[in-house]
């Protein structure tokens, strides 16, 4: 596990060298790609050596872990974002945790999210739907078929809510030319998705430690990394 500010700044400098890499590889600009620190059972200083880093986008995956770290971590100017599943007897705490939840897969925590936002006036969240572009059974997330549905149901219904994007996580292959190809898949789910629902949806956050410059070049605007700027995680 690695929490120290020099190795956590030599990690990051690691991955925006290969983000800069596959960006070129494509003709994509590196500046649209926001490396997300994923910071899930490492400690609070893991976060602290992150920002201090440069690192402005936390991704945390359970609400009560998150709470006892920005609790710790108030000081910190950095945007904290659910990526974990989301159950909906923890929306409430959710929304007080977190800037943006990128996991919504659900009319219902859709709806759940809004409830809770409208009982404060002008309270919005910007939310990403998280996509099974794996085909995993085991994963989370709204199957492609029925992303435009669940899209006009939370324009139409939830009014608090900002549907930034979309969110997917590769699969656990080998095999990258199917990795990337999972990848393309989201990038042109959302490119429909756009001329369906006549929004703009700028962010796809897809891309992991073991597979991030294989989504730079599909198009991610949000890398989400862990162990290659923390090393492998507690507990795991
Ligand atoms: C844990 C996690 C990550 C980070 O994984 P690494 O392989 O450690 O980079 C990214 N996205 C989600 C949704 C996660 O749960």
């Amino acid at each position: 596990m690695v929490t120290s500010f020099e190795h956590v700044r030599d990690n990051l400098a690691a991955a925006m060298e290969a983000i800069e890499r596959a960006a070129g590889s494509v003709g994509r600009d590196p500046g649209e790609v926001r490396v997300v620190a994923v910071t899930k059972n490492h400690p609070p200083q893991a976060v602290r050596a992150a920002a201090q880093a440069g690192i402005r986008i936390v991704g945390e995956n359970r609400v009560q872990e998150a709470m006892e770290k920005r609790r710790e971590l108030q000081d910190l100017d950095v945007q904290w974002i659910m990526i974990g599943h989301l159950q909906r007897n923890k929306v409430r705490k959710a929304l007080e945790t977190f800037h943006q939840v990128h996991t919504v897969d659900s009319l219902e925590l859709a709806s759940s999210l809004n409830r809770v936002l409208m009982e404060t006036p002008d309270a919005r969240c910007p939310v990403l739907m998280e996509v099974n572009i794996s085909g995993e059974a085991s994963k989370h997330g709204v199957s492609p078929d029925l992303a435009q549905p669940l899209g006009e149901m939370i324009l139409s219904r939830c009014e608090r809510l900002d549907l930034r994007g979309l969110f997917g996580v590769g699969p656990l292959v080998d095999d990258q030319a199917r990795i990337r190809a999972s990848f393309a898949s989201l990038r042109r789910l959302r490119d429909q998705l756009e001329a369906a629902l006549g929004i703009h949806l700028p962010e796809l956050s897809m891309g992991m430690s073991s597979d991030y410059p294989l989504a730079v070049m599909e198009g991610s605007t949000m890398v989400r990394l862990g162990t290659c700027l923390f090393g492998p995680r507690r507990g795991f």
